[in-house]
Formats: structure tokens, sequence, C-alpha cells
């Protein structure tokens, strides 16, 4: 703004000036905050228990089975795409385990006679349950690729060997995917298409 002639000296120094000031306040506002919060949850219910800290939540969650299956398939979310995965691979006889995080489906999966891990597979402990080192295959079928590249991530510093597919939207979720270790990204959209011109009658008609 400043060498375009649009903003004075004395903008960008009050610009600047608040900048700081802003810096500076911050971390006083913050423990202000933490210490009204403090006090505003000990009127509104001095019976409550206090908040759980990580640890402890860590400590009294119910420790992980990890699964007994081997050359098995580990399937990551049981959604749109994870079910007729699970379908087609229950039809070949192909030893499964999903890692699912919606209490629902995994009600589904109990009925279905589904193996199933609960929780998000980006978890340490519950995708070191899944046995890869002894696995086909990790398919991760779940919508999202940040999500997705920190389960990839993992399973491949578990199973440097594992061939690992992975789900994307875009060419930069491939890329990312790719870069933290899947072996396979599949692009939905680019799938979609290759069906539609399969289906093209080449007669014109
Ligand atoms: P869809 O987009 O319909 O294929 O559904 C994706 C499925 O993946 C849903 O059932 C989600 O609950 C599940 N899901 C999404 N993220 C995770 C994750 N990090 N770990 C386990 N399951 C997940």
């Amino acid at each position: 703004g400043v060498d375009l002639g649009l903003l004075p000296e004395r903008g960008r120094n009050l610009i600047l000036a608040g900048a700081i000031l802003s810096i500076l306040f911050n971390p006083l506002l913050f423990a202000e905050l933490d210490m009204l919060q403090a006090s505003r949850d000990r009127h509104r219910a001095p019976e409550a228990k206090p908040a759980q800290l990580p640890e402890e939540e860590d400590a009294a969650r119910e420790p992980i089975r990890p699964t007994a299956l081997a050359n098995h398939v580990v399937l990551v979310g049981h959604g749109r795409v994870g079910g007729v995965v699970s379908e087609e691979l229950a039809e070949k006889k192909v030893p499964l385990l999903v890692i699912e995080a919606d209490d629902e489906r995994l009600a589904e999966l109990k009925a279905q006679g589904i193996e199933a891990i609960a929780g998000n597979a980006a978890d340490p402990e519950i995708i070191a349950a899944a046995n890869l080192g002894a696995a086909r295959c990790l398919l991760v079928a779940i919508p999202d690729a940040f999500e997705g590249g920190q389960v990839v991530e993992q399973a491949r510093a578990l199973n440097p060997k594992l061939n690992i597919i992975a789900r994307a939207h875009s060419e930069a979720e491939v890329l990312h995917l790719k870069k933290h270790g899947a072996s396979v990204v599949i692009l939905g959209e680019h799938e979609i298409a290759h069906a539609m011109v399969e289906l093209v009658s080449p007669g014109g008609s």
C-alpha cells in the first residue's frame, strides 16, 4: 500500500503498532480468560467433576484388543466406499478387518459379523491393533485426505512393504497421500469418468 501510494507512512506505523500491542496483550488476555472460565465453572456447577486430563482419559480407556487375523485386508472407513468394498471382499471370502469411528456403522458391522476395531484409524494405538505386519493390504476409504495421510504415514512406518491403497478427490490429495506413503491412490472423479466412457456405445446410437 505504501509503495503504491495508497497508504501513508503514518498508516503503516499505526498498523505495525497495533500488531505489536496485540502480540503483547494476547498472552495476558488468554491467562485472564482461563481464570474467568475457571471461576465461572466453579459458580455454575460446584458439584461437577474436574475436567479429565488427556492422560487420565487414556488410562480410563478400554484397552484395544489386537486382531488375530493374518493375510487379511484392513479397511479404514465403512461408508459409501468401504461398504461396497467389504461386500465384494466377503463374496470373494477374503478375511477382512474394518476400522470405523462411527457407532452406528460399528453396530451394522457387528450385525453382519464383520470384525471391526472402533475408533479413529489415525490414532497410533488403533492402527497398531490391526496387525499390519501380517496384512495383505490396507485400504484407506475415508473422505478426508488429511486424516488419510496420517493413517497412511503410520501404516507405512509399521510395515514398509505393505500395499496401501487410498481414496482421494483431487490431484492435490493424490500427491499428499503418495507423499505420506500410499502405494496407489484412487481419484474418485477419474474413476467415475472412466466408468462413463466405458458405457458409451462405440456405434454412436
Ligand atoms: P463415506 O464418505 O460415506 O465413504 O464414509 C466414510 C466412513 O469412514 C464413515 O463411516 C466414517 O465414520 C469413517 N471414517 C472417517 N474417518 C475415519 C477415521 N479417521 N477412522 C475411522 N473411520 C473413519
